[in-house]
């Protein structure tokens, strides 16, 4: 406990070093208000840090500021923008011990899981870094001869990057390094919960030569309020959201106004789908990553679990004996698997959800209760017996918890594993190889993993359909979404 109390108090340290007003303009400055914000530890309730906490005024004055970086950044050459990013990843990966204790105080995910988004989130400057110098064009003749088609792409311009609490800082980073390499400025926005990494981000990016005005980043516990203001204005081009899609649906609304370039990466619901013919130990080794990674608390989080008969038994009881001796505690200590949820709220939107499902006839199969004391700790939990249409399969759980359905045939899987709003994750455990490539194309989400329960990838399109999203983040076309096409008719008369 002694070794625990002192590991906190070290990690407190590197939040109290941090710079904590806003940056705007290349300069750290409190709220005109002189209002700040608290951040809590999730495990333990204890404020560890005030952050400024900005106005409509600040949020202005952070777009007049990307508004005038921009004309610059957009001249500054492709493989310079690609090294200023490149130097941010290498500076990322040397403080990556630091970043992920910072990242945990403040979210609450096992050190080793922050230690692993730290990694992740430094991939997509890497990966941005190199595609800076690849924003290609094109030459055509035009098919009646008499012209070219000659095409570029230039940089839609300022940008508002909104961002999570679930993955503080690799949310950002996946939009912050497309957003740099096209040669836009940005304004960012990170959770109210989580902006200590966000902060440090900022920091990073300064020491490593992102000119004044490019990277501008406010916090504030008055999103609706503030970006609202910067949406209406003229001057914002463009739009990226990470979040839920209640709130991406008001914000695709508003942005309809001045017409503004959108990207959105919104809820999800992903089914998990074991056939009998699928090797069980792998299905539970995929579904403990799939639905414990963040404690459960991912967009792409294996939400509800379609097993076929033959198996369900089997694998229900595998996956609740792993489940059941994973160890909670705070993310701090080397030994936690599971950490605490969010806040208080997410503990009771969780407890719902189970009592929900054994409120329709579903049985417990280990967990189903949150841990007595402080913090907000939810034992991990499977249920089984669970009728397809009820609210716990229904809704975005957003926590440790594995509703098991069972299933019969191909075709019912698939009208189930269909059978929502949402469409982002999906995950088919299955040895046979033409069941699984048709069971991929058939269900209808952006990203599935045959046989797997991690899919993230920075060198990967990251999306969803239906209510998921719009626009793909990382891989080859994550630059698209901040870049514009121009086309120009040259005269050919020869
Ligand atoms: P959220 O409540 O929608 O908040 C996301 C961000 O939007 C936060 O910065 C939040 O600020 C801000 N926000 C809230 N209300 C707003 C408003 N009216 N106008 C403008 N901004 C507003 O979502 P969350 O609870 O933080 O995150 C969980 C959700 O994100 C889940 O649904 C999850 O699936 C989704 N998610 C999706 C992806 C993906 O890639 N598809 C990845 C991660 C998470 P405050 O902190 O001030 O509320």
């Amino acid at each position: 406990m002694t070794i625990l109390t002192d590991t906190i108090a070290a990690a407190e340290g590197i939040a109290g070093s941090l710079p904590q007003g806003l940056f705007i303009g290349g300069e750290w400055r409190q709220a005109e208000s002189g209002a700040t914000l608290a951040v809590d530890d999730p495990a333990t309730g204890r404020t560890v840090a005030e952050v400024a906490d900005a106005g409509t005024a600040d949020g202005l004055a952070a777009l007049t500021a990307a508004v005038d970086a921009q004309t610059s950044w957009a001249a500054v050459p492709p493989r310079e923008r690609g090294e200023i990013l490149r130097r941010s990843f290498e500076i990322i990966m040397a403080r990556r011990d630091d970043l992920a204790a910072l990242m945990t105080l403040e979210m609450g995910k096992p050190l080793a899981e922050s230690q692993a988004e730290v990694a992740y989130a430094a991939e997509f400057f890497r990966w941005f870094a190199e595609e800076a110098v690849r924003i290609d064009g094109g030459y055509l003749v035009a098919p009646g001869g008499g012209s070219r088609v000659v095409t570029t792409r230039q940089p839609v311009g300022p940008s508002l990057l909104i961002t999570p609490w679930n993955f503080p800082m690799a949310m950002g980073t996946r939009k912050i390094g497309p957003a740099l390499a096209a040669g836009c400025t940005v304004v960012v926005k990170p959770a109210k919960q989580t902006p200590l990494s966000m902060l440090a981000l900022a920091a990073i990016l300064a020491e490593a030569g992102v000119p004044p005005g490019v990277v501008n980043v406010f916090t504030t516990s008055k999103s609706g309020s503030v970006t609202s203001a910067l949406i209406a204005d003229p001057r914002l081009r463009k739009l990226s959201f990470t979040g839920s899609t209640e709130v991406g649906r008001a914000l695709i609304a508003q942005s309809a106004q001045n017409v503004l370039r959108t990207s959105m990466e919104l809820g999800g619901n992903a089914p998990f789908v074991v056939f009998d013919d699928a090797d069980v130990t792998l299905a539970v080794e995929g579904a403990v990553q799939a639905k414990m990674r963040n404690i459960g608390e991912a967009c792409t989080a294996a939400n509800r679990f379609y097993v076929q008969r033959g198996v369900a038994r089997e694998f229900g009881e595998a996956l609740a004996e792993r489940l059941g001796s994973l160890v909670i505690g705070h993310g701090l200590d080397p030994a936690t698997q599971v950490g605490p949820l969010i806040d208080r709220n997410a503990l009771t939107g969780v407890s719902e959800l189970v009592d929900a499902a054994t409120s329709a006839g579903a049985r417990v199969l280990t967990g189903g209760e949150a841990v007595d004391g402080a913090g907000n700790f939810y034992r991990p939990t499977v249920l089984t017996g669970v009728p397809h249409g009820i609210r716990t399969v229904r809704e975005e759980i957003f926590g440790p918890v594995a509703p098991i359905v069972a299933f019969d045939n191909e075709d019912e899987a698939i009208a189930m594993a269909n059978d929502s709003e949402y469409g982002l994750a999906a995950y088919v455990f299955t040895e046979a190889l033409e069941r699984g490539l048709r069971v991929c194309e058939r269900i209808e989400s952006g990203m599935v993993g045959l046989n797997q329960g991690i899919i993230s990838n920075p060198a990967a399109p990251f999306g969803g359909v239906k209510h998921s999203g719009l626009g793909r983040e990382g891989g080859f076309g994550g630059i698209d979404e901040y870049l514009e096409v121009k086309y120009m008719s040259i005269r050919a008369p020869w």
